[in-house]
């Protein structure tokens, strides 16, 4: 067994325990030894500096990308452990992901994308539009249906990513700086939208911000350094090193 350090009880282990990731691009560290706990049904805010490693932790987190080196626990299975086929089905039917760029398919108007995940899960296709629509409707973008994303807002875009990320009631969401193209009045809306959803649904969020007030909505916030996790938020980080280096 592995040395793990959580909480004696078992109703307080963590949904997805990641333990010393590393993983370079080329010459890029990205991740040098991060570990994190995401709560079942927690929103936890990541903070820190462009080029830190948000996204790549995010990326390994979810199954998207393997790390080099380290471990990530969901619900007691190792994602390295598992076949693309059994990755693809958890990544299918437990997480939803938004991602840092939207990623939503241009040749689909904004219900079709957010009715796609539906669809491949099975559900009818009446049905799934039916969902669509109601999480448009959530994210105050339901009179953008219709429209393709070359015809959206990048905060509109945003919106119907996050619609998208949560129509399968997922048990994870992992958000890759969801308000970042958005002004403070609508970043304002999705987070709530977002957090409601969350408590409601028992849904975690991992949450990657660079925003101290969206940060604030979460149930923690933990800061990432040079691809390295730390307790607390980034920008305390940010003094202490200040400190070191004066
Ligand atoms: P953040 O999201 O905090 O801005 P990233 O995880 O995107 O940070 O990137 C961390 C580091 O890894 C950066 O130096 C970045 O240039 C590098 N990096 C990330 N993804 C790639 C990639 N696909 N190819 C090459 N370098 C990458
Ligand atoms: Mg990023």
């Amino acid at each position: 067994m592995s040395t793990r350090h959580e909480e004696p009880s078992p109703g307080a282990a963590p949904l997805i325990s990641a333990r010393g990731l590393t993983k370079s691009y080329g010459r890029a560290e990205a991740l040098r030894g991060a570990s994190l706990d995401l709560r079942a049904g927690e929103v936890l805010a990541v903070t820190g500096a462009s080029g830190s490693g948000k996204s790549t932790l995010l990326h390994c987190l979810s199954g998207i990308v393997r790390p080099d080196a380290g471990t990530v626990m969901y619900d007691g299975e190792e994602l390295g452990g598992l076949s693309e086929d059994r990755l693809s089905a958890l990544r299918r039917d437990d997480f939803g992901v938004v991602f840092q760029f939207g990623h939503l398919i241009p040749e689909l108007t904004a219900l079709d994308n957010v009715a796609l995940p539906l669809l491949l899960a099975g559900t009818r296709r009446d049905q799934a539009n039916e969902r669509a629509g109601e999480w448009l409707e959530r994210f105050g973008v339901r009179g953008q249906a219709a429209l393709r994303p070359g015809g959206m807002s990048g905060g509109q875009s945003q919106r119907v990513a996050l619609a998208r990320a949560l129509v399968t009631g997922p048990r994870a969401v992992f958000a890759d700086e969801p308000t970042g193209a958005l002004d403070a009045l609508a970043g304002e809306q999705v987070m709530t939208a977002l957090v409601h959803t969350a408590r409601e649904s028992g849904t975690a969020v991992l949450l990657i911000t660079h925003d101290a007030q969206v940060a604030a909505y979460a149930d923690r916030e933990v800061g990432i350094r040079d691809g390295v996790v730390h307790s607390g938020p980034a920008e305390a980080l940010a003094q202490e090193a200040a400190r070191h280096e004066g």
